[in-house]
Protein backbone atom coordinates (compact mmCIF):
# COMPACT_ATOMS: atom_id res chain seq x y z
CA UNK A 1 0.00 0.00 0.00
CA UNK A 2 1.11 4.12 -0.64
CA UNK A 3 0.84 6.46 1.67
CA UNK A 4 -2.24 7.90 -0.22
CA UNK A 5 -3.49 4.94 0.05
CA UNK A 6 -2.98 4.42 3.93
CA UNK A 7 -3.73 7.43 4.74
CA UNK A 8 -7.25 7.12 2.66
CA UNK A 9 -8.40 4.05 4.62
CA UNK A 10 -6.78 5.89 8.15
CA UNK A 11 -8.91 8.59 7.34
CA UNK A 12 -12.29 6.71 6.69
CA UNK A 13 -11.54 4.71 10.14
CA UNK A 14 -11.45 8.14 11.63
CA UNK A 15 -14.34 9.74 13.59
CA UNK A 16 -14.85 13.25 12.33
CA UNK A 17 -13.74 15.96 14.66
CA UNK A 18 -10.71 13.73 15.77
CA UNK A 19 -7.14 15.22 14.95
CA UNK A 20 -5.35 12.61 13.33
CA UNK A 21 -1.37 14.05 13.75
CA UNK A 22 1.18 12.03 11.04
CA UNK A 23 3.97 11.21 13.09
CA UNK A 24 6.78 11.68 10.91
CA UNK A 25 9.91 11.20 12.56
CA UNK A 26 12.73 9.65 10.13
CA UNK A 27 10.12 10.37 7.27
CA UNK A 28 11.56 12.84 4.03
CA UNK A 29 9.66 15.98 3.04
CA UNK A 30 8.26 13.84 0.17
CA UNK A 31 6.83 11.32 2.51
CA UNK A 32 5.18 13.45 4.28
CA UNK A 33 3.85 15.54 1.71
CA UNK A 34 2.28 12.55 0.03
CA UNK A 35 0.35 12.35 2.82
CA UNK A 36 -0.96 15.59 3.02
CA UNK A 37 -2.06 15.45 -0.72
CA UNK A 38 -3.85 12.53 0.40
CA UNK A 39 -5.71 14.62 3.49
CA UNK A 40 -3.02 14.73 6.55
CA UNK A 41 -3.26 18.54 8.25
CA UNK A 42 -1.29 17.50 11.27
CA UNK A 43 2.12 16.73 11.06
CA UNK A 44 3.80 15.77 14.35
CA UNK A 45 7.88 15.52 14.91
CA UNK A 46 9.83 14.31 18.19
CA UNK A 47 13.26 16.34 16.96
CA UNK A 48 13.54 20.49 16.44
CA UNK A 49 16.68 19.90 13.67
CA UNK A 50 14.72 17.62 12.18
CA UNK A 51 11.48 19.46 11.85
CA UNK A 52 13.46 22.24 10.61
CA UNK A 53 14.86 20.78 7.92
CA UNK A 54 11.16 19.35 6.44
CA UNK A 55 8.82 22.80 8.12
CA UNK A 56 11.35 24.90 5.75
CA UNK A 57 10.51 22.83 2.69
CA UNK A 58 6.69 21.90 3.14
CA UNK A 59 5.66 25.24 5.65
CA UNK A 60 2.35 26.12 6.71
CA UNK A 61 0.45 24.34 4.34
CA UNK A 62 -0.09 21.91 7.76
CA UNK A 63 0.02 22.62 11.43
CA UNK A 64 3.07 21.21 13.36
CA UNK A 65 2.94 19.35 16.33
CA UNK A 66 5.95 18.65 18.83
CA UNK A 67 5.31 14.88 19.98
CA UNK A 68 9.04 14.62 21.52
CA UNK A 69 11.41 15.18 24.44
CA UNK A 70 11.99 18.73 24.14
CA UNK A 71 15.16 19.93 25.23
CA UNK A 72 15.47 23.69 26.76
CA UNK A 73 18.08 24.66 23.80
CA UNK A 74 16.04 23.93 21.36
CA UNK A 75 12.60 25.68 22.56
CA UNK A 76 13.59 29.16 20.74
CA UNK A 77 13.61 26.92 17.29
CA UNK A 78 10.83 25.16 18.28
CA UNK A 79 8.82 28.12 19.17
CA UNK A 80 9.10 29.21 15.57
CA UNK A 81 8.03 26.43 14.16
CA UNK A 82 5.40 24.52 15.96
CA UNK A 83 1.81 25.36 17.18
CA UNK A 84 1.33 23.11 19.66
CA UNK A 85 3.92 21.30 21.73
CA UNK A 86 2.63 18.26 23.26
CA UNK A 87 5.31 17.44 25.97
CA UNK A 88 5.58 19.82 28.82
CA UNK A 89 6.62 17.94 31.47
CA UNK A 90 8.65 20.32 33.25
CA UNK A 91 7.62 24.19 35.17
CA UNK A 92 11.13 25.00 34.13
CA UNK A 93 10.48 23.50 30.22
CA UNK A 94 7.36 25.65 30.54
CA UNK A 95 9.19 29.11 31.79
CA UNK A 96 11.58 28.85 28.70
CA UNK A 97 8.77 28.31 26.46
CA UNK A 98 6.68 31.42 27.84
CA UNK A 99 10.03 33.32 27.94
CA UNK A 100 10.91 32.77 24.46
CA UNK A 101 7.04 33.49 23.67
CA UNK A 102 7.30 36.67 25.52
CA UNK A 103 10.13 37.83 22.98
CA UNK A 104 8.22 36.85 19.36
CA UNK A 105 4.94 38.05 20.86
CA UNK A 106 2.97 34.64 20.54
CA UNK A 107 0.96 32.42 23.29
CA UNK A 108 1.91 29.16 22.54
CA UNK A 109 -0.54 26.30 23.35
CA UNK A 110 0.76 22.95 25.15
CA UNK A 111 0.25 19.99 26.16
CA UNK A 112 1.24 18.91 29.46
CA UNK A 113 2.70 15.03 29.12
CA UNK A 114 1.69 12.44 31.31
CA UNK A 115 3.78 9.04 32.19
CA UNK A 116 0.45 7.28 33.14
CA UNK A 117 2.05 3.67 33.69
CA UNK A 118 5.04 5.27 35.61
CA UNK A 119 7.97 3.92 33.77
CA UNK A 120 11.06 4.81 34.65
CA UNK A 121 12.45 5.64 30.59
CA UNK A 122 9.65 7.61 29.68
CA UNK A 123 9.72 10.87 30.00
CA UNK A 124 5.87 13.37 31.07
CA UNK A 125 5.20 13.92 34.94
CA UNK A 126 3.53 11.32 37.22
CA UNK A 127 -0.37 11.41 37.37
CA UNK A 128 -0.03 12.56 41.06
CA UNK A 129 1.79 15.67 39.73
CA UNK A 130 -0.23 16.87 36.72
CA UNK A 131 -2.46 18.83 38.94
CA UNK A 132 0.25 20.98 40.47
CA UNK A 133 2.20 21.12 37.08
CA UNK A 134 -0.49 22.74 35.51
CA UNK A 135 -1.45 25.32 38.20
CA UNK A 136 2.18 26.44 37.78
CA UNK A 137 2.02 26.83 34.45
CA UNK A 138 -1.22 28.93 34.52
CA UNK A 139 -0.29 31.40 36.06
CA UNK A 140 2.41 31.82 32.51
CA UNK A 141 1.38 34.58 30.20
CA UNK A 142 2.65 33.28 26.75
CA UNK A 143 2.13 29.68 27.20
CA UNK A 144 -1.29 28.04 27.42
CA UNK A 145 -2.15 24.25 28.75
CA UNK A 146 -4.74 22.89 26.34
CA UNK A 147 -4.54 19.39 27.61
CA UNK A 148 -2.80 16.11 28.64
CA UNK A 149 -1.04 13.86 26.12
CA UNK A 150 0.12 9.76 27.09
CA UNK A 151 2.20 7.76 25.24
CA UNK A 152 1.13 4.96 27.40
CA UNK A 153 3.30 1.62 27.53
CA UNK A 154 3.48 -0.58 24.51
CA UNK A 155 2.13 -3.32 24.45
CA UNK A 156 1.36 -6.08 21.63
CA UNK A 157 -2.19 -5.80 22.25
CA UNK A 158 -3.29 -2.78 22.59
CA UNK A 159 -6.42 -3.80 25.06
CA UNK A 160 -3.23 -3.54 27.74
CA UNK A 161 -3.03 -0.22 27.39
CA UNK A 162 -7.50 0.81 27.64
CA UNK A 163 -6.86 1.21 31.48
CA UNK A 164 -3.65 3.54 31.20
CA UNK A 165 -5.85 5.85 28.46
CA UNK A 166 -9.00 5.41 30.84
CA UNK A 167 -6.89 7.04 33.98
CA UNK A 168 -5.38 9.41 32.11
CA UNK A 169 -9.19 10.44 30.81
CA UNK A 170 -9.68 10.57 34.48
CA UNK A 171 -7.24 13.01 35.27
CA UNK A 172 -8.06 15.27 32.45
CA UNK A 173 -11.44 14.92 33.13
CA UNK A 174 -10.97 16.24 37.30
CA UNK A 175 -8.73 18.83 36.04
CA UNK A 176 -11.38 20.28 33.82
CA UNK A 177 -13.37 20.38 36.37
CA UNK A 178 -11.11 22.72 38.67
CA UNK A 179 -11.66 25.27 35.87
CA UNK A 180 -8.00 26.82 36.51
CA UNK A 181 -8.03 30.66 34.77
CA UNK A 182 -5.66 30.06 31.32
CA UNK A 183 -6.48 26.45 31.44
CA UNK A 184 -8.75 25.30 28.59
CA UNK A 185 -8.53 21.70 28.99
CA UNK A 186 -9.84 20.55 25.11
CA UNK A 187 -7.07 17.90 23.77
CA UNK A 188 -6.72 14.50 25.01
CA UNK A 189 -3.36 12.91 22.99
CA UNK A 190 -3.18 9.06 23.24
CA UNK A 191 -3.60 6.16 20.65
CA UNK A 192 -0.64 5.19 17.98
CA UNK A 193 -0.80 2.98 15.17
CA UNK A 194 -1.61 -0.10 17.24
CA UNK A 195 -3.84 1.63 19.48
CA UNK A 196 -5.56 4.84 18.45
CA UNK A 197 -9.06 2.00 18.57
CA UNK A 198 -8.84 1.55 22.09
CA UNK A 199 -7.89 5.20 22.65
CA UNK A 200 -10.63 7.19 20.66
CA UNK A 201 -13.01 4.90 22.62
CA UNK A 202 -11.12 5.89 25.76
CA UNK A 203 -12.18 9.93 25.05
CA UNK A 204 -8.84 10.34 22.84
CA UNK A 205 -9.36 13.35 20.24
CA UNK A 206 -5.88 13.68 19.40
CA UNK A 207 -4.00 10.45 17.79
CA UNK A 208 -0.49 10.52 16.41
CA UNK A 209 -0.03 8.01 13.77
CA UNK A 210 3.60 7.01 12.36
CA UNK A 211 3.83 3.64 10.75
CA UNK A 212 0.52 2.84 10.18
CA UNK A 213 0.87 5.86 7.41
CA UNK A 214 4.24 5.84 6.37
CA UNK A 215 5.44 1.90 6.89
CA UNK A 216 7.60 0.59 9.47
CA UNK A 217 10.97 2.52 9.85
CA UNK A 218 14.11 1.28 8.82
CA UNK A 219 15.60 1.96 12.23
CA UNK A 220 13.57 2.57 15.73
CA UNK A 221 14.49 5.74 16.94
CA UNK A 222 12.51 6.57 20.39
C1 LIG B 1 6.60 7.58 16.74
C2 LIG B 1 5.59 8.16 17.62
C3 LIG B 1 4.22 7.92 17.42
C4 LIG B 1 3.70 7.01 16.33
O1 LIG B 1 4.07 5.67 16.54
P1 LIG B 1 3.59 4.53 15.53
O2 LIG B 1 3.60 3.31 16.35
O3 LIG B 1 4.62 4.51 14.43
O4 LIG B 1 2.26 4.91 15.03
C5 LIG B 1 3.32 8.54 18.27
N1 LIG B 1 3.71 9.34 19.27
C6 LIG B 1 5.01 9.61 19.48
C7 LIG B 1 5.38 10.52 20.60
C8 LIG B 1 5.99 9.02 18.68
O5 LIG B 1 7.28 9.29 18.92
Amino acid sequence: MSIRDNVISLLKDIPEGIIVVAAAKTRTSQEILEAIDAGIKFVGENYVQEAEKVFSEIGRKVKWHFIGHLQRNKVKKAVEIFDLIETVDSVELAREIDKRCIKVNKVMPVLCEVNIARERTKSGVYPEEVEQLIKNISVLTHIKVMGLMTMGPRFGDPEDARPYFRETKRIFESIKKMGTPNVEMKYLSMGMSNSYKVALEEGANIVRIGTKIFGERSQEVK
